[in-house]
């Protein structure tokens, strides 16, 4: 499968859809969710063109997986959900058709501010 460039998050990288914006840098972005599913509901977007997670790590630079990983870490200290600033959070990346994946660009989501509940329905 090839990246889609006409995906709703490279429009976003692109600038073509407006976005809530919580957070950028060379490596990633964060907005909020459109359709948040608890209290704050966050993505986290590589800004490399990866599909999901197992193509991220087939074809990211270390410097862009350590680039995600700490972009998470600094979003969830920009909305207080961090454990030095907050009482915690999920981040979960859903991959491909059995992970449920919609939007085919690599997304973690953020979920916080309240309990996050079941892990998995
Ligand atoms: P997933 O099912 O893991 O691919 O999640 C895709 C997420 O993208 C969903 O939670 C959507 O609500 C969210 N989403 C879709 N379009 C937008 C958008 N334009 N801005 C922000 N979030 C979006």
């Amino acid at each position: 499968m090839n990246y889609d460039n006409d995906n709703v998050f490279a429009k976003i990288l692109r600038g073509e859809i407006p976005c809530k914006k919580i957070y950028e840098d060379e490596f990633v972005l964060s907005f909020h969710d459109i359709n948040p599913q608890k209290k704050i509901h966050a993505l986290v977007i590589p800004k490399g063109k990866y599909i999901d997670l197992d193509d991220f790590c087939n074809k990211a630079s270390k410097d862009e997986v350590v680039g995600l990983i700490k972009g998470i870490n600094v979003v969830a200290k920009k909305l207080n959900i961090s454990v030095d600033t907050g009482k915690g959070y999920r981040a979960l990346a859903n991959v491909s058709e059995h992970g449920g994946q919609e939007v085919p660009h690599l997304h973690f989501h953020i979920f916080g501010g309240e309990k996050v509940g079941k892990m998995v329905e």
